[in-house]
């Protein structure tokens, strides 16, 4: 009996943590729009692997700019310490709408991982 009220807590739980990941998500299209929206120049999200046995791969979106070097296009990504073209306008206000972009995309992280131990968990019954 014990067992089995526990194990109801542990899918409420679960439940709980997909609906949550599921409004995060949404959230972070809204930013993901914002974003492309305060930016001058076109931003691209992309997914990406990274090439670990990892089970939250891919992660992300993460902003990126096409831009050609030497004659080849590429892809640079607006990470830590990205700085628009000279002539380009609000940049400030493109970094900290990054920022809290990227505090989101960590939290989904984090709340990925739960989810995924809390399946686990619910496995082992
Ligand atoms: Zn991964």
């Amino acid at each position: 009996m014990k067992a089995l009220v526990a194990k109801t807590a542990l899918e409420r739980e679960l439940s709980r943590l997909e609906r949550e990941l599921q409004d995060l998500e949404g959230l972070l299209a809204e930013k993901r729009e914002r974003l492309a929206a305060l930016s001058p120049l076109p931003v691209h999200w992309r997914s990406v692997r990274c090439g670990k046995d990892c089970r939250r791969c891919p992660h992300g979106p993460y902003p990126y700019l096409r831009v050609k070097k030497e004659g080849k296009w590429r892809w640079q990504y607006l990470g830590k310490g990205w700085q628009p073209p000279e002539g380009f306008t609000r940049p400030q206000a493109f970094r900290e709408e990054l920022a809290l972009y990227r505090a989101l995309l960590k939290r989904k992280e984090a709340l990925l991982e739960r989810l995924e131990r809390a399946k686990e968990a619910l496995r082992g019954w």
